[in-house]
């Protein structure tokens, strides 16, 4: 991380987990935790929890996220939530381009650019997620595989706009499955991104992109990944569950 540049972000991504009974106790006993954190910390939940959320952290420091918006504002579009709706209930943040929603639900870079730009759109900040197969690592195209996602997930994202715009970098090798990045892997591809976003916008505009890690980062490894110079937070699964471990990683990003 380097805080002198840039915002330090820790996000939970609770997946499909969690009634608003049990948002609710886990947001209440992390709250009194993290609220000396010198970082951002975020919670993105379920859709039907999100009301709760919203008011049991009501006067905290924790901001709470909606995992996926669709790009329409309304329509007939059975099931989905736009982006004006959160926004109006008091979401602020919205994870896009998931690896679970790209490869469970038929998520395409098109898709997520248009989410993309949706969000941005209503006011939302887009937590935006990239990262390659294990199969593209091996064949040593994992570089392509970024740039690709970073050009068409962003593409008519403007650079006053991307000041709103979080990156996630998330080997999908490393989602859910207990295997890291090491620190240096998770260097190398975030500090890739940032380069790609200097090439496509400005080097000064790509400085000031807080670019997450994701990938089964825990209180054991969170310190290590944190010391690297462009790791500027975590997107966290599986930790985030757990109000002592997710404490643990905001405590780690607030050194
Ligand atoms: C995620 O869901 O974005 C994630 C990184 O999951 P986990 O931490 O469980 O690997």
């Amino acid at each position: 991380m380097n805080k002198s540049v840039r915002k330090a972000v820790i996000a939970g991504n609770w997946k499909m987990n969690k009634t608003p009974k049990e948002a609710k106790e886990l947001l209440s006993a992390a709250a009194p935790l993290v609220k000396d954190a010198d970082c951002e910390v975020i919670a993105c939940v379920p859709f039907v929890d999100l009301q709760t959320a919203i008011e049991t952290t009501q006067g905290t420091n924790i901001k709470i996220g909606a995992e996926n918006c669709h790009w329409a504002e309304s329509g007939a579009f059975t099931g989905e939530i736009s982006a004006v709706m959160l926004k109006e209930m008091g979401v602020e943040y919205v994870v896009l381009g998931h690896s679970e929603r790209r490869q469970y639900f038929g998520e395409t870079d098109e898709t997520v650019n248009k989410r993309t730009k949706a969000a941005l759109a209503s006011g939302l900040k887009p937590i935006v997620c990239v990262g390659e197969l294990l199969w593209e690592r091996d064949c040593n195209i994992t570089e392509e595989v970024i740039a690709r996602q970073i050009k068409l997930d962003l593409w008519d994202v403007t650079e006053e706009e991307l000041k709103n715009v979080i990156i996630a970098y998330e080997p999908v090798w490393a989602i859910g499955t207990g295997k890291t990045a090491t620190a240096e892997q998770a260097q190398e591809v975030c500090a890739f991104i940032r380069k790609t976003l200097a090439q496509l916008y400005t080097p000064a505009a790509a400085q000031g992109v807080t670019i997450q890690y994701g990938g089964s980062m825990n209180d054991s490894n969170a310190d290590e990944l944190l010391s690297k110079e462009d790791v500027d937070g975590g997107l966290i699964g599986g930790a985030s569950l757990v109000a002592e471990k997710f404490v643990a990683i905001v405590k780690a990003a607030s050194k």
